[in-house]
């Protein structure tokens, strides 16, 4: 009985999800389509405190004592991939590529000091030959309900997500399902595209949503333009377009910046008259060149840490919340496996940290178990190297750490057990290449194991 109600509830769920994204898909503008994000509905927008009113946004950055020039982290988020891929394993998004995802993603939010960062809590492989290209409308959003973890991010990564509307087929090289709560991007998407989708995660719209409608719905030129009617009031710049008032107002930019991200549309007006002074630099938009998104504004920081806060699994990102303080932040993650291998140089000391892992229900915390490194000897080294791996406590765990050539050929391993203070692997007269360090604790022994430092000497 519970089951069938259950699955009634599922059915009925996934059918309001197809129902939504074909009724948001009517009011498109299809042509170059770059994110298949809505520009019409926007489920929770009434909800939102600042609408008409950003001086909450900075009200809020103030009440949590945000520095806008201090790179301060207030939340990490784990994110979950799901990489299609062919019926036999074989195809699909590779792990570097992954890296390069998550180390985009890392960058554009330290760069911004946004106070959040993002670490990988498992890649999962969907191998369906026949959904390596994705339909927008049906099929993305379905993968979205049946492949899904709680309490992360799900980033779904496909080869081709296929919109057909007027006859014509279309590419979206990334999306956000509102309902599911969820990223779905092409193999093939810009240096941005994955910062761009979070950020409608956590509660962005892009700042020319609603520019072709007419004066009720269009973001104005002006900062000071207000309504005066006795339904609406209050700025239009904080009710319209994406409802900030620090992101101008803009057109879709897909076609109006030049080579050196200079606006060139200056010659339109708005409804009322006045011209734009657009922005190319903000994530949200869509420059022609993905190269000149680098940036979020102040109230879109706000937005986002305001949206975080109120996540209910908000308890585990926030890294002031003393049961996760014991994590360090881990700069290079993600490293899980030998293709994400972390490069260390000659006599580089390395904080790493096998990250958290969350599990809702009963389960409660885990860690990451894995981590790779690697190095390159550019000559044939004859004298020693040295590898240090030191706790940042002394705990009872057990640690192997392994080392591996280019061709996979095991070269030393070695096994810790007990009262852990430090270890070492000694080496000795190895050829020229890479060279691959797996460092791997096991996790039934004791989970108290968080922090630590791989330091490598070449003498
Ligand atoms: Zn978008």
């Amino acid at each position: 009985m519970k089951g069938s109600s259950k699955t009634h509830l599922r059915i009925v769920f996934t059918l309001g999800i197809i129902v939504l994204s074909i009724y948001e898909s009517s009011s498109q503008f299809l042509n170059d389509e770059f994110c298949g994000n809505k520009e019409v509905l926007t489920l929770d927008y009434r909800k939102k405190p600042w609408k008409g009113k950003n001086q909450f946004l900075l009200d809020y950055l103030k009440k949590i004592d945000y520095k806008d020039n201090i790179d301060s982290v207030r939340f990490r988020i784990p994110v979950k991939f799901w990489i299609y891929r062919n019926d036999d394993g074989s195809g699909g998004v590779t792990d570097e590529r992954v890296k390069v995802f998550m180390d985009s993603l890392n960058h554009f939010h330290k760069l911004n000091n946004t106070g959040f960062r993002f670490y990988i809590r498992e890649i999962e492989s969907v191998n369906k030959t026949k959904r390596l290209n994705l339909g927008y409308f049906v099929e993305a959003p379905l993968q979205t309900i049946f492949n899904h973890t709680k309490a992360c991010v799900n980033i779904y990564v496909c080869d081709f997500i296929k919109k057909k509307a007027n006859g014509a087929t279309y590419v979206v090289r990334g999306t956000y399902n509102i309902v599911t709560k969820s990223v779905m991007l092409q193999r093939n998407t810009s240096s941005t595209g994955l910062t761009h989708e979070i950020g409608h995660y956590f509660g962005l719209l892009h700042p020319h949503r609603n520019y072709k409608s007419g004066k009720n719905k269009q973001e104005s030129v002006s900062r000071t333009r207000a309504y005066k009617g006795s339904l609406k009031k209050g700025l239009i710049c904080e009710r319209n377009g994406d409802g900030l008032a620090d992101t101008p107002a803009e057109p879709r930019l897909n076609f109006l910046v030049d080579n050196n991200c200079n606006f060139s549309g200056q010659a339109l007006t708005d409804n009322w008259g006045d011209h734009y002074q657009s922005e190319t630099n903000n994530i949200m938009s869509y420059p022609t060149h993905y190269k000149c998104r680098n940036n979020f504004t102040l109230s879109q920081k706000s937005v986002m840490l305001y949206k975080a806060s109120e996540n209910k699994y908000a308890k585990y990102w926030n890294t002031k919340d003393s049961a996760n303080k014991i994590y360090h932040f881990d700069i290079h993650e993600p490293d899980n496996t030998v293709k994400m291998a972390s490069i260390i140089k000659s006599n580089e000391k390395q904080n790493h940290t096998f990250h958290k892992i969350f599990t809702t229900g009963k389960k409660g915390l885990a860690t990451d178990k894995t981590d790779w490194l690697k190095f390159e000897l550019n000559t044939e080294n004859t004298s020693n190297i040295l590898i240090k791996f030191t706790p940042d406590k002394i705990v009872n765990d057990e640690i192997t750490i392994t080392i591996y050539d280019e061709d996979n050929k095991l070269i030393k391993t070695i096994n810790t057990s007990k009262q852990i203070a430090s270890s070492q692997i000694q080496l000795k007269t190895l050829k020229s290449g890479w060279y691959f360090i797996e460092i791997n604790k096991k996790q039934s022994v004791s989970k108290k194991l968080y922090n630590y430092s791989v330091e490598l000497i070449i003498e």
